[in-house]
């Protein structure tokens, strides 16, 4: 169960994603409606447009810095409670759409990773496919402490998950769609299972399996599933693609993901959790850009002024001070909301916690003190760059070390070549990621508008797909 929040107003920076920001397509003054695209991609760049989830005027376009650091334009409008949308969201019917015309749409819609970085989903795709996967995973895990997005969006919605993942699995040619969940999540593991029942006629092509995971923290990163499925320790800027054949997506991603071709709705909302020590759980449907503080005023529980408000989870989440203008972006999956607790700090006493907790086995608190004396070259010998930043060391350090924070930084670059990656692919032959400009986006995004113009794509077998289209959900 989740509620539906309308928000006053919602300001939608223009990066919420990895690449570069798309440029606000509005002015101050003008009038916006439900789905309407007000940020797109500069030709030729890496980034994903940015959509309206409520209907009003545009009131401010400025530069905002978002709790992580990023500067960001960013467009406010004021929400008039009409709740107009555009015309062009409404269910497509009977399509057939080519792969890299699927994966067009998933791109024009401004889909992006909704459970980490904010990597634009058409551009995973179109690895994934360039890669031959046959392997296509679907992240249900989400191990996080109070999130429950991932978890609520597969209750309330299986058949959009299933049917997205699918769809994607088949866009990219894998020959396996497998849905990896925790086995203590029963009623999720149901719904799968009966939603693939009732979708697998439409997508014989396809097998279809659920691996059950152990229920704890951290999992579904996509070097854990890579041990774990594959038994593969992948080293630093090995993908899962080209090493395991395999591609990881996550399942809000793939709800928005046939949101956008059975129904032509861009990535404009999504689930968030608004829960933690000091609140209950909570699970919103809120328009993207919403402020949070609009989700705690309806998270009736929460009461104490000072507990801590958290971006994120409460392990990697970063504290905020100014609810009012910090909006839940595209991969806000959690608020946490969490008592102040003030750990002694002490100097390590070599308890070994941090070790013992470390998924990626790494001694943290040797790393962290190579890094505090500047020995950079000893802290990667020592394994510091496959710090995936999952917060447990911090977490557990009874001396309240925080070891996180300079290992992760440290560990980031990382994660530049994962992105790094996906460029270098781009260069490979892969055309339509900077086809992007204002006549392919928003609402002139029109089926008809992709042309079959990948050549390395649309040359791939099962090239076709014929998508099943329920009408079951509300717009
Ligand atoms: S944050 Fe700490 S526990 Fe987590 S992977 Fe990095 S070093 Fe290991
Ligand atoms: S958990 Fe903290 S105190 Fe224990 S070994 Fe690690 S850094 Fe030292």
């Amino acid at each position: 169960m989740f509620e539906r929040i309308y928000p006053s107003k919602i300001i939608l920076p223009m990066k919420m994603h990895s690449g570069v920001p798309a440029v606000p397509s509005v002015k101050a003054g003008d009038y916006v409606r439900i789905g309407q695209c007000v940020g797109i991609p500069e030709k030729g760049t890496f980034s994903v447009p940015v959509h309206s989830g409520i209907s009003g005027r545009v009131s401010e376009i400025k530069d905002i810095r978002l709790p992580n650091g990023i500067l960001t334009p960013a467009v406010t409008i004021i929400n008039d409670m009409k709740r107009t949308r555009l015309d062009s969201l409404r269910p497509r019917s009977g399509l057939k759409l080519s792969a890299s015309e699927a994966i067009g749409i998933i791109r024009d819609a401004g889909i992006c990773g909704m459970g980490g970085e904010g990597i634009p989903t058409a551009a995973k795709l179109k690895r994934a496919r360039t890669e031959v996967v046959s392997d296509f995973l679907v992240n249900c895990l989400q191990s996080e402490p109070y999130s429950t997005s991932d978890l609520v969006a597969i209750t309330e919605y299986p058949d959009y998950v299933v049917s997205g993942s699918s769809a994607c699995a088949r866009a990219v040619g894998a020959s396996r769609c497998i849905f990896l969940i925790s086995e203590n999540r029963k009623q999720q593991r149901q719904a799968l299972e009966n939603s693939i029942k009732r979708i697998k006629d439409d997508f014989k092509d396809l097998e279809f399996e659920i691996k059950l995971f152990r229920e704890r923290f951290p999992q579904g990163y996509y070097r854990l599933v890579a041990r774990a499925l594959y038994g593969k320790n992948l080293a630093l800027g090995e993908t899962l693609e080209k090493s395991c054949k395999a591609v990881l997506f996550n399942c809000s991603t793939m709800l928005a993901c046939w949101e956008a071709l059975s129904d032509n709705i861009p990535m404009m909302s999504r689930i968030v959790s608004v829960s933690g020590d000091a609140s209950g759980g909570h699970n919103m449907l809120v328009p993207i850009g919403t402020p949070v503080s609009e989700l705690l005023t309806n998270a009736q529980d929460i009461k104490n002024g000072s507990d801590r408000i958290v971006w994120g989870n409460c392990l990697t989440g970063i504290e905020i001070t100014d609810p009012e203008n910090t909006p839940v972006v595209k991969t806000t999956s959690v608020i946490s909301v969490v008592r102040r607790a003030e750990v002694p700090r002490t100097p390590c006493i070599h308890c070994g916690l941090c070790s013992e907790c470390c998924p990626m086995n790494l001694s943290p608190n040797t790393i962290f003190e190579m890094l505090n004396q500047g020995l950079k070259q000893k802290a990667a010998e020592e394994g510091a760059r496959d710090c995936i930043a999952c917060g447990s060391c911090s977490y557990v350090c009874p001396a309240g070390i925080n070891l996180t924070t300079s290992i992760a930084s440290f560990a980031g670059e990382g994660r530049i070549i994962e992105i790094n990656s996906l460029l270098d692919n781009r260069g490979a032959g892969d055309k339509s990621i900077e086809s992007y400009g204002a006549a392919s986006v928003g609402e002139a995004s029109l089926l008809e508008d992709y042309p079959d113009g990948d050549e390395k794509v649309s040359k791939r077998a099962a090239d076709s797909i014929t998508l099943p289209f329920e009408k079951d959900k509300e717009v």
